[in-house]
C-alpha cells in the first residue's frame, strides 16, 4: 500500500485506467463540492478506484489521485478550468 503511494507520489506515471469520473463528478470535483474523505488505505476502495467502479461515488482524494495519473482526465480538467476562469473574468 504505502509503496503504491510512493511509487506514483515520487515518480507520478500514467496509470491505466478501467474507468474515469463522470462529468458530473468533474464538475462537482471543480466546484470544491466533493467530500474530503480519505477512503484509500482500503484496499478494496483502492482496487474499485483503479478498475474504476466507483460511478458517481468520488471523493476529492480519489479524484485527485485520478487526475494526477489519467491524461485523459486531467486535460479534460485543464480545459474546464480554463473555460470556468474566462467566464469569471467577464
Ligand atoms: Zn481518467
Amino acid at each position: 500500500m504505502d509503496e503504491f503511494f510512493r511509487e506514483i507520489m515520487v515518480r507520478p506515471r500514467p496509470i491505466t485506467y478501467e474507468g474515469h469520473p463522470s462529468d458530473r463528478v468533474i464538475a462537482d470535483y471543480l466546484a470544491g463540492r466533493l467530500k474530503d474523505e480519505w477512503r484509500l488505505s482500503d484496499m478494496d476502495m483502492l482496487g474499485r478506484l483503479m478498475k474504476g467502479e466507483l460511478g458517481e461515488d468520488w471523493r476529492l482524494s480519489e479524484v485527485s489521485l485520478h487526475i494526477m495519473t489519467c491524461k485523459t482526465c486531467a486535460e479534460k480538467v485543464a480545459r474546464l478550468r480554463e473555460k470556468n476562469l474566462k467566464r469569471r473574468m467577464r
